[in-house]
């Protein structure tokens, strides 16, 4: 059995987190925000310090309101879907974290461990890309994908290769914890460098595995084409329907891409393809919640990100809980029944449930070398 048919396209995360769509985020809430306080209700972080109307007006910016206001954001955009008058105070905090770095980054000392391991992970041991004959479309499964499912990332390689032969493969870091955390120059830099890479060896669009690279590639304009890997899939491959059929699930939709209505569709429809039943949580799709690790609030205030993450893990309950986002099936590893897709799309055939795993940080170096290792030795083979 397919999933619904639909044709591969372009999809986006919707409203991305760029600054530069508004020209000056902290003044449009100044100016607009009616204090209705619809999304005070809905978040912590405003709930202790007042609308985003009343943080714009009475900002400053001394490093310890720096640390307790913008950094305590999970940039999940929950207020900009709640807002009447669709106003986006993520975009205000991170303005204001992008000023603070302008300023120097001795405030993101907290942040080190995101900053190293985003540092580490963009180093060239782990980076690979294999492009064959032809190709036009490269897949970009992302740091989290590959340390914690590494032979499922192959596998996902290999099925989306059944939809496009010619299709490569790039191993890198999209550098999202530098754009949330504010380095957004570094950020910037980096973004273009990969850009003229995969322009230059004329390549045209961009699956990615990770909810996260996708709103990473649709921060700043360019001329690919951004997809997930699950929406190439999606009524492009035969699934069995009898592989999980009697079991129910819920679909987490990861914040980061909440806006993305024809990707979540996509994830659905592969869930059902392979046979589950979905139940919907309250708060899925662009409602949905932060699992938690959304804009390194982790590093500065453990208690905000668990408090997201019990909202999300109470409100799962103990039915099967499946994502799409490595990070957020990590950070809700709590749960004790979250799995990421790619964990049912390859189960093995001798278990009838899928079973729920994580893996060390030192696992996840290590099976980041050992996929990139695997393709090269998979391209050697082919010389
Ligand atoms: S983006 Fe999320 S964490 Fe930040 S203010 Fe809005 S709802 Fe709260
Ligand atoms: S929902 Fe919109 S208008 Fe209402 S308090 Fe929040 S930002 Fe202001």
């Amino acid at each position: 059995m397919t999933c619904t048919p639909s044709p591969i396209q372009a999809t986006s995360p919707g409203r991305p987190l760029s600054v530069a769509a508004v020209p000056s985020p902290v003044a449009d809430l100044q100016e607009n925000c009616r204090k209705c306080r619809k999304c005070v209700a809905a978040c912590r972080v405003l709930d202790q310090n007042g609308t985003p109307g009343d943080i714009a007006r009475s900002y400053d910016s001394s490093p310890v309101t720096v640390r307790r206001l913008a950094y305590s954001c999970s940039l999940c955009n929950l207020c900009q879907q709640i807002c009447p008058y669709d106003l986006a105070p993520s975009e205000m905090f991170l303005n204001l974290r992008q000023e603070a770095v302008s300023l120097g980054e001795n405030h993101l000392r907290p942040h080190r461990r995101l900053l190293n391991y985003e540092w580490f992970g963009s180093n060239a041991i782990f980076r690979h890309l294999h492009l064959p004959v032809d190709c036009e479309t490269i897949f970009y499964p992302g740091c989290a994908l590959t340390g914690a499912r590494p032979e499922e990332t192959l596998k996902l390689y290999r099925l989306l290769q059944t939809v496009e032969p010619t299709i490569g493969i790039m191993l890198d870091c999209c550098n999202k914890p530098s754009h949330d955390l504010g380095r957004q120059q570094f950020f910037q830099k980096r973004f273009s460098a990969r850009m003229q890479t995969l322009a230059k060896r004329n390549i045209r669009r961009i699956v990615t595995g990770c909810p996260s690279c996708l709103q990473a590639f649709s921060i700043l304009p360019h001329k690919f084409t951004i997809t997930t890997a699950y929406s190439m899939l999606a009524g492009n491959v035969t699934l069995n329907p009898a592989r999980f059929s009697g079991l129910t699930c819920s679909v987490h939709d990861p914040c980061s891409i909440r806006f993305a209505g024809t990707i979540h569709a996509d994830v659905r429809s592969i869930c059902k393809a392979l046979g589950l039943k979905l139940t919907e949580m309250v708060h899925n799709r662009e409602n949905t919640f932060c699992c938690g690790e959304g804009g390194g609030v982790g590093f500065i205030d453990r208690k905000l990100s668990t408090e997201w993450n019990r909202k999300r893990v109470i409100e799962a309950e103990d039915q099967l809980l499946v994502t799409y986002c490595a990070g957020c099936t990590s950070q809700l590893r709590n749960h004790g029944n979250v799995h990421h897709l790619v964990d049912l799309l390859f189960a093995d055939e001798s278990n009838d449930k899928p079973i729920a795993r994580t893996v060390t940080s030192l696992q996840s170096w290590r099976n980041r070398l050992m996929v990139k290792i695997r393709l090269m030795a998979a391209r050697k083979k082919l010389q």
